[in-house]
């Protein structure tokens, strides 16, 4: 089996991918309803809220798209420090709303000043904000930026898109205040790809309300009257949902908080070992990620090269993404990795640069 320290698709337990093969069931019937359910109410403590989560069949993405059209009418903001936001951005702009940029350079973090300034130049409907970017290695300070939002403009919804840190980095959203909270399948839940879960607060759907051209196939006010009956409106992405139900038992009993220092443990040891080898962590020592090290490429590696080595001992790491795609690499820290599969990657890239 290949090791993939990539920030998605990651490994899948063999008996997660095992749970796919369950015989389907008819979707509207009292036994995969259980399941739903099930799956619902272990994601929720995930997630924690007391408020829903919904179960689509789409990838993450589709849950941003889904944040635009159910909660923003005209004006968003967009906070910006790398590619998933700027996709966010983008998908605004497709969707025919008015999104400001409120941007900073790849490996910065958005600031509470900077947030306080943009919020008060302008009202808007809604901010949406990538807690961990994917692409820098950048962690934004969800907190601060949320007491920020709080305080300028309580009425403004805070969308967050946690697609590689949900389940992996301790995320309160109702303590926070968060509104809608989005990720997907394939990265710290350990799925394979192709499942996205979002959870929204009450005022988030009484928002919604009274926005027009949500869509149909991602209008959570028509997802919402089905997820109260344990159900959805089309059919749901059912072995996903069986894998889901499995890797959620999986990964409650071994403790969210177990989980959490797992990966931030392994994220410290490679920025450790990085920096200890003349190439820094892109992101400030304050907003490192905890799932993903984006590592300056300061030794011109050949990042392809460098992965047919790797190959060669059933590992692989990632590229960098975007616009800084060769001037960084990526290691991931999440999901199934082990603290010893990381020392086992760390001593094969000795190896590489030994052999020069
Ligand atoms: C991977 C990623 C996405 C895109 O998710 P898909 O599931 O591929 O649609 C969005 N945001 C972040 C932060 C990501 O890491």
């Amino acid at each position: 089996m290949t090791r993939m320290f990539v920030p998605g698709p990651v490994d899948v337990a063999p008996e997660v991918l095992e749970a796919q093969t369950k015989p389907m069931l008819p979707h509207r019937s009292k036994d995969f309803e259980a399941i739903f359910r099930g799956t619902e109410e272990k994601a929720r403590q995930l997630f924690y809220t007391q408020f829903r989560v919904y179960q689509a069949a789409s990838s993450g993405s589709g849950m941003q798209e889904a944040g635009i059209r159910n909660f923003v009418q005209n004006d968003v903001l967009s906070c910006i420090n790398g590619a998933f936001a700027q996709r966010w951005y983008d998908v605004a702009l497709a969707n025919g709303k008015t999104a400001d940029k409120l941007e900073v350079e790849y490996g910065e973090a958005i600031t509470p000043e900077l947030l306080r300034d943009a919020l008060k130049k302008k009202h808007y409907e809604a901010v949406t904000i990538v807690h961990n970017e994917t692409s820098t290695g950048v962690e934004n300070p969800l907190a601060d930026l949320c007491a920020v939002v709080k305080e300028i403009s309580p009425d403004t919804l805070i969308l967050v898109d946690a697609v590689s840190s949900l389940g992996g980095v301790k995320i309160e959203m109702d303590k926070l205040g968060v509104d809608f909270l989005l990720t997907s399948s394939q990265k710290c839940l350990a799925l394979p790809p192709g499942l996205a879960l979002a959870a929204a607060t009450d005022r988030a759907l009484a928002k919604a309300e009274n926005v027009s051209n949500r869509g149909w196939y991602f209008d959570l006010l028509l997802m919402e009257k089905h997820r109260v009956k344990d159900s959805t409106p089309m059919t749901p992405a059912m072995a996903l949902i069986f894998a889901l139900d499995r890797q959620l038992d999986r990964i409650l009993a071994e403790g969210l908080d177990a989980r959490f220092a797992r990966h931030a443990a392994m994220a410290r040891r490679v920025q450790e070992w990085a920096s200890g080898h003349g190439m820094e962590p892109l992101a400030k020592p304050q907003y490192r990620s905890k799932t993903v090290v984006t590592i300056k490429n300061s030794l011109n590696w050949d990042i392809s090269a460098l992965n047919k080595f790797l190959q060669t001992r059933g590992m692989r790491i990632a590229n960098g993404y975007g616009k800084i795609k060769d001037l960084t690499y990526r290691v991931a820290t999440m999901g199934e990795t082990s603290m010893a599969d990381i020392e086992v990657l760390l001593a094969a890239m000795e190896d590489y640069m030994k052999q020069g």
